[in-house]
C-alpha cells in the first residue's frame, strides 16, 4: 500500500512543483500517472524513493511513513525503471541484475538463481543472456532487463518512469502486452508515468491525471472514458 496525504514538493525559488497531492494505491494495483510535460510527474516519482524529499505532508508505504525508512529499506521497498534504462556498459546483465541482491550480502548460488528466475520471467533466456553486455542487446531486450533488475529485490512498490519511451512503437507494444501478463503474475503495487494516453488506458487500473502540480482526477479507465 502506498499513500499520499497532502505531500507538497516546493523547489529552491519557491517554486510549488507538486501541490497538495493526496492519493492511495491498495496493493497489487496498477497506477499510471499522466500529465503533460512539466506537471509534476517525475518529482511525485522521486519522493516517492525519496531520490527528491518532500517539502510537506506524508508518505506512506505499508504503513510506515517513508522518511523513518533508510535508505537500504527503501532500496528493498522500491525499484525503479527509468527510460534511459541506466544497465552498467562495462558489468554483465546478470551482474546488472545482480546489485541489489549483492548489496544485500545473498550468496552467489542465490543469486544465480534470482537472476536465471527474473530472466526468464521478463523472456529471456538466461543460458543465453546472463554472459552479455548491454551493447549486445536490443533497447527492448535492454528494457526488459531494466524491468527485472527493478524486481531482483521483491520490492513491494515498483516505479516506471516512461520505461518504453525510448522504444520503436512495435517493441513498446510488444513490451506493454509482456506487462500486463507479469503483472497478472506478480501483483505488484506499481506507478508507472507516461503522457501517452493509449498507454495509460491500456495497462492502468486506474490513471491520476496530473496538471500543474495538482492532482486533477484518479479513475479507472473506463470511468475517464465515459464520463466527461
Ligand atoms: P514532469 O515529470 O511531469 O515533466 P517534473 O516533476 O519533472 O514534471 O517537473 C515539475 C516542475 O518542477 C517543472 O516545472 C520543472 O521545471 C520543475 N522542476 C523539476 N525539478 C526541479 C528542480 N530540481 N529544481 C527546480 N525546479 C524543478
Ligand atoms: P524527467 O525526464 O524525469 O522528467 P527532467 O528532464 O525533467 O526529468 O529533469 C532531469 C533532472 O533535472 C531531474 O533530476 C530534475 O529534478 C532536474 N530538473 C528538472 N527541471 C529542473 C529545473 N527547472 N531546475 C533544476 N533542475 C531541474
Amino acid at each position: 500500500m502506498l499513500r499520499f496525504d497532502n505531500v507538497s514538493k516546493v523547489y529552491n525559488e519557491g517554486f510549488k512543483a507538486v501541490d497538495s497531492v493526496s492519493f492511495e494505491i491498495p496493493e497489487g494495483e496498477f497506477l499510471v500517472l499522466i500529465g503533460p510535460s512539466g506537471s509534476g510527474k517525475s518529482t511525485t516519482m522521486k519522493m516517492i524513493n525519496q531520490m527528491i524529499p518532500h517539502t510537506s505532508g506524508t508518505i506512506w508505504i505499508d504503513g510506515k511513513d517513508i522518511t523513518k525508512l533508510n535508505a537500504a529499506e527503501l532500496r528493498r521497498n522500491i525499484g525503479y525503471v527509468i527510460q534511459q534504462i541506466g544497465l552498467f556498459p562495462h558489468y554483465t546483465i546478470e551482474k546488472n541484475i545482480a546489485i541489489v541482491p549483492e548489496l544485500k550480502g545473498w550468496d552467489k548460488e542465490k543469486i544465480k538463481a534470482r537472476v536465471s528466475e527474473l530472466l526468464t520471467l521478463v523472456g529471456l533466456e538466461p543460458e543465453i543472456y546472463s554472459s552479455r553486455f548491454p551493447k549486445e542487446l536490443s533497447g527492448g531486450q535492454q528494457q526488459r532487463v531494466g524491468v527485472a533488475r527493478a524486481l531482483a529485490s521483491n520490492p513491494s512498490v515498483i516505479l516506471m518512469d516512461e520505461p518504453f519511451g525510448a522504444l520503436d512503437p512495435i517493441t513498446r507494444e510488444q513490451l506493454q502486452g509482456e506487462l500486463i501478463s507479469l503483472q497478472q503474475k506478480l501483483k505488484k503495487t506499481i506507478v508507472f508515468v507516461t503522457h501517452d494516453m493509449d498507454e495509460a488506458l491500456k495497462l492502468g487500473d486506474r490513471i491520476a491525471i496530473m496538471k500543474d502540480g495538482k492532482l486533477l482526477q484518479l479513475d479507472t479507465p473506463e470511468k475517464l472514458l465515459h464520463e466527461p
